[in-house]
C-alpha cells in the first residue's frame, strides 16, 4: 500500500485547459491513459494527440504489408480518437520500431507545441530505464526535448507565421503503471468501459475477443490497489516552467 492519495481528477481542471498526448503508437493514448484522458474531455478539456509511428510492423498476420497495415491502423486511430472525442490526431507517419529522438522529430513535436498550444503534455518517460521499446523512449525523449526550442522566437522560425506563437507548455506528465509507483493516480473506474471501447477500436491489434485486453484490466486494477480502488491509470509528473 502507497500513502500517495489517489489525485482527483477535478484537480486537473483548474490548471489543465489543453492537453497534447505525444505518443509511438497507435494504440498508446487507449491503453495508457484513455481513462483519464476520456475522464479530461468529459470536463472540457481539450486533448490532441500526436502520434510518431503508424505501427507498421505491429503484427504477426502476414497478409498485411507494411503499407496495409499503417493504413489500417490510422483507421483504426481515428475511430478511437471519434470515440474518445480528440479534438485532432496529428500523423507523423514514421516506421514502427524505428522512432529516433533526432532534429527532425523535435521540429516537428516543436511545431505542434506552437500550434496548438497544450499547456500539458502526456506522453512516455524517457528516464525510466526499465522501458524495453525504443520507439516508447524515443517518443518521451522527443516531447521533453521539444519543450525548451518550442518557446524560443528564433528557432525555426518559419513556424511561426498566421498567427501561431511561441509555445508555453507548463507540466508533462508520464505515463507510469503496476510495476512502479505513480505519484498521481486516477480512478478511471467510472470511464473503465469508455476505455475498453476506445481501444477496442484497434481491431488489427485487439479482436474481439474478450481476454485480449485481460493484461489492460489486469495492469489499471494493479494500479488501483494502492487506492483502494477499481481500475487506475499512474503519472509521473516534471513541472517545467
Ligand atoms: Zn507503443
Amino acid at each position: 500500500m502507497s500513502d500517495e492519495p489517489c489525485f482527483d481528477i477535478s484537480q486537473f481542471g483548474a490548471e489543465v485547459r489543453r492537453v497534447l498526448v505525444v505518443a509511438a503508437h497507435p494504440d498508446d493514448l487507449e491503453t495508457a491513459c484513455g481513462g483519464t484522458v476520456s475522464l479530461l474531455i468529459r470536463q472540457g478539456i481539450e486533448v490532441a494527440l500526436l502520434l510518431g509511428t503508424d505501427g507498421d510492423i505491429g503484427t504477426h498476420d502476414l497478409s498485411f504489408t507494411r503499407e496495409s497495415l499503417a493504413a489500417t491502423r490510422r483507421q483504426e486511430t481515428l475511430a478511437a480518437a471519434a470515440q474518445l472525442g480528440l479534438k485532432e490526431v496529428i500523423f507523423l507517419g514514421r516506421h514502427d520500431g524505428e522512432l529516433v529522438p533526432d532534429l527532425a522529430l523535435r521540429a516537428e513535436i516543436a511545431s505542434a507545441y506552437r500550434r496548438l498550444q497544450p499547456d500539458t503534455v502526456f506522453t512516455f518517460d524517457p528516464f525510466w530505464a526499465g522501458q524495453a521499446h525504443p520507439d516508447h523512449t524515443a517518443a518521451g525523449r522527443a516531447a521533453v526535448d521539444a519543450y525548451m526550442p518550442s518557446k524560443m522566437e528564433l528557432y525555426h522560425a518559419e513556424q511561426l507565421v498566421d498567427g501561431v506563437k511561441v509555445a508555453d507548455v507548463k507540466r508533462f506528465y508520464f505515463f507510469g503503471g503496476s510495476n512502479r509507483e505513480g505519484e498521481i493516480t486516477i480512478d478511471i473506474s467510472s470511464v473503465w468501459d469508455a476505455k475498453v471501447a476506445a481501444t477496442r477500436c484497434h481491431v488489427s491489434q485487439f479482436g474481439q475477443k474478450e481476454e485480449a485486453l485481460q493484461w489492460l484490466a489486469e495492469w489499471n486494477r494493479e494500479t488501483g490497489k494502492c487506492c483502494g480502488i477499481d481500475y487506475a491509470e499512474a503519472f509521473h509528473s516534471m513541472q517545467v516552467w
